[in-house]
């Protein structure tokens, strides 16, 4: 019998340029129904589609010769097919209980996880892409260069590694390790329905952080999931902004929230956006009142992202106070706030820091 590959269902309509359909194997990511399909072109009956499932998504399988419950025969025909699983290149733990976790993909690239444990949640920080082009100043993947998308194979790979290594399961999944998300629609959306219908998550844990792509912002919108959208902002105007985000420059801000109001009104999900707060650069009082103004009767949240240093830049953390007084602006001018202190700075773990590399 030949291990042939099936395509799976066409994704959803992106105006990304057309791609080959993602097709099977690597089997993580596919659906009960892929995979059931995938079995049948094997020669085998459709209830070994759920077997086979299960015992990717809750057994974690790594290979399908491990399968105890498919006859030896196939099991050594299949032997070599791959099941798409990472191995751990290295783990490295910070005093706070975070785990970064550098992860080896099949064609020897390395990408970043990070498991954020608290008391009732176990959150998993996701990379989309080996790198990033996006180049802002202020983080060191986007210093390191950009290599390539990252398949939906591999991001969920991400969740299930994490999820065994803590031996718990995990509740949160959030787009913020390396890589542009909506660089990737494709992958990303079928990420996102397998972490949700195959591995459990609902749709409300999960979380894709973006810079912001002209026109991506609708389409994932139409896709009508329940994501959470957060979008990277940091800087209340156009100038500024593109100061810190190279890739702005040809999106104003402007049609940047036209389209997160979109999104708000096409979901009915609210807009988070991140701003990273750096010393005398964009945490001034004026820049907070500037930012509330551009956001009024916005149904949005802002979390403040204070800078986590990076060898590669010259930014400043911003003190408490400075932190605090930023806040109280916003608070005054009724923009819901919240300020996010990054776990794993110790282990290089934390927002902005993700390189790829040991610590
Ligand atoms: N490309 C996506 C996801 C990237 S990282 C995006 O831009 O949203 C997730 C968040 O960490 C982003 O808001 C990013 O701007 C922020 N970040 C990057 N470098 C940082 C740093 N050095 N300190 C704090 N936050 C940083």
């Amino acid at each position: 019998m030949s291990a042939k590959s099936v395509s799976v269902l066409p994704s959803p309509k992106t105006d990304t340029p057309p791609q080959p359909n993602i097709s099977i194997p690597p089997l993580l990511g596919a659906s009960v129904e892929e995979l059931t399909a995938w079995v049948q072109q094997q020669g085998q009956p459709a209830y070994r589609g759920k077997q086979l499932h299960d015992w990717i998504y809750q057994k974690g399988v790594r290979s399908l010769s491990d399968i105890s419950v498919f006859s030896k025969q196939w099991r050594a025909e299949v032997a070599e097919i791959p099941i798409g699983r990472s191995k751990i290149h290295h783990r490295s733990v910070a005093p706070d209980g975070t785990v970064k976790y550098l992860l080896q993909l099949a064609d020897g690239q390395i990408v970043e996880s990070v498991g954020i444990p608290t008391e009732k949640r176990l959150t998993v920080c996701v990379s989309s892409q080996v790198g990033c082009p996006m180049a802002c100043d202020f983080c060191a993947t986007g210093k390191g260069g950009y290599k390539r998308n990252l398949a939906r194979h591999e991001i969920v790979d991400q969740v299930l590694t994490v999820q065994e290594d803590f031996q718990q399961r995990v509740s949160h999944v959030v787009f913020m390790g390396m890589g542009e998300p909506l660089l990737n629609t494709d992958h990303l959306i079928g990420a996102i329905q397998s972490l949700n219908k195959d591995v459990g998550i609902g749709q409300r844990n999960l979380t894709v952080s973006t810079v912001g792509i002209r026109d991506r912002i609708r389409q994932l919108a139409q896709h009508q999931l329940q994501v959470t959208l957060a979008v990277s902002l940091h800087a209340p105007n156009q100038t500024l902004r593109e100061q810190l985000i190279p890739s702005a420059r040809p999106y104003p801000i402007e049609d940047l929230l036209a389209e997160c109001r979109e999104y708000v009104e096409i979901t009915g999900r609210r807009v988070s956006f991140e701003y990273i707060l750096l010393a005398e650069v964009n945490d001034l009082p004026e820049h907070a009142l500037e930012l509330a103004k551009r956001l009024r009767g916005f149904q949005s949240h802002v979390n403040l992202i204070p800078y986590n240093p990076i060898t590669e830049a010259d930014y400043k953390r911003p003190n408490q106070n400075r932190i605090q007084a930023f806040v109280k602006v916003l608070q005054q001018q009724k923009i819901a706030v919240s300020v996010r202190y990054s776990r794993g700075l110790e282990a290089d773990a934390a927002c902005g820091q993700l390189r790829a590399s040991k610590k």
